[in-house]
């Protein structure tokens, strides 16, 4: 669809989406199939226009801590599905402390606290609340959790222990596909749980897989229906097979449609966090993907960390380069750099 436009033609389309003209469903849907590369850096280059308009050149960092890999559920994209007979951690409240002392005076805007749905930490949400206690006292930073479906009293509980952000992926608004991805759970309680967060002072992020059997029409039904939603938050990342799961052997895709969806993404939510993330393909990863339109680096983890990340396209590397000085290095010979704190916390609201 970009193919006859030159840059005003860009700009102008720019800034018909900066004045929120509804995107039609079948541009979208053409900007999904693109394949050509000067087509799809002209999507590139107008996602960025948009980004930049809200954003200039500030980015937001997340640091990531993934505290717990024991988990009850089975999804068949994940490697730390509780069939995969793979070792698991769950640190303790002191190793948790420690970590974030290594994080004192990093340039990190938020603290994202995640696990897989630990039985142990669902039956005993204080001690969750302590996790979000320690973060508090040593970082004093906004703090997302991703915990899994959580009931809404907990929820709240948490909530008064100060979380600020829920992090609850769908994966896949297709039902048929989400029943394959995410198997024996609720796609209704997944839902619910960001409604009720949002009504009670959360920002939630929800997030899409791509390269795993969603077509081009499965992919519009999940963007509409995450539009529907308003999140804060918005993520796409592309499957990454996991040794010991049953997608173990589908081929990974290339990043291409994860980078498309993440233009469409911001040319669908203007103003909102739209991450790239270190975990899928490193800091190298990082660059395509902010020149793709997004505004948040997240899965920065300290430099000598050990800790797990989710798809953790990096796990037999022995150099990660995921802690915030790289990151921030490589954000500025981009031209880029860290947002102010205070232009984070105003978006929380
Ligand atoms: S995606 Fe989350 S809920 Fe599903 S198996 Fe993995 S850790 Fe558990």
């Amino acid at each position: 669809m970009f193919t006859n436009m030159d840059k005003n033609d860009l700009d102008a389309y720019a800034l018909k989406v900066i004045n929120r003209i509804e995107i039609p469903e079948d541009e979208l849907r053409e900007m999904l199939l693109i394949t050509d590369s000067t087509e799809l850096e002209k999507l590139h280059y107008v996602a960025r226009k948009v980004r930049d308009h809200y954003f200039g050149n500030k980015v937001f960092l997340y640091s990531f801590v993934y505290f717990s890999t024991h988990c009850k559920n089975r999804c068949a994209f994940c490697y730390y599905n509780t069939m995969n007979k793979i070792n698991r951690y769950r640190l303790e409240l002191e190793d948790i402390r420690n970590i974030c002392r290594k994080l004192k005076g990093e340039q990190i805007h938020m603290v994202d606290l995640t696990m897989g749905e630990d039985p142990y930490f669902h039956e005993n949400p204080r001690q969750f609340a302590k996790v979000i206690d320690i973060v508090k006292e040593e970082l004093g930073l906004p703090v997302m959790i991703s915990p899994g479906v959580l009931d809404d009293k907990t929820l709240k509980m948490l909530r008064e222990h100060g979380a600020n952000f829920l992090a609850l992926y769908q994966e896949t608004y297709d039902q048929e596909l989400y029943e394959k991805l995410r198997v024996g759970q609720s796609f209704s309680d997944r839902m619910h749980a960001r409604e009720f967060a949002q009504t009670i002072g959360y920002c939630v992020e929800d997030g899409l897989l791509t390269g795993v059997g969603n077509d081009v029409e499965s992919t519009l039904i999940s963007l509409r229906s995450m539009a529907k939603e308003n999140p804060q938050m918005v993520r796409v990342m592309t499957f990454i097979p996991q040794e010991g799961t049953p997608l173990e052997k589908k081929v990974q895709e290339s990043n291409l449609s994860e980078l498309k969806i993440i233009s469409v993404l911001r040319l669908m939510f203007p103003d909102r966090l739209i991450p790239a993330s270190l975990d899928v393909e490193g800091i190298e990863g990082m660059v395509y993907r902010l020149n793709a339109g997004a505004n948040v680096v997240t899965s920065i983890i300290p430099s000598d960390s050990p800790l797990e990340g989710v798809a953790n396209y990096d796990r037999k590397h022995e150099e990660r380069k995921r802690d915030p000085k790289s990151v921030v290095e490589k954000l500025r010979t981009m031209g880029m750099e860290p947002a102010a704190q205070s232009d984070f916390n105003n978006l929380l609201g």
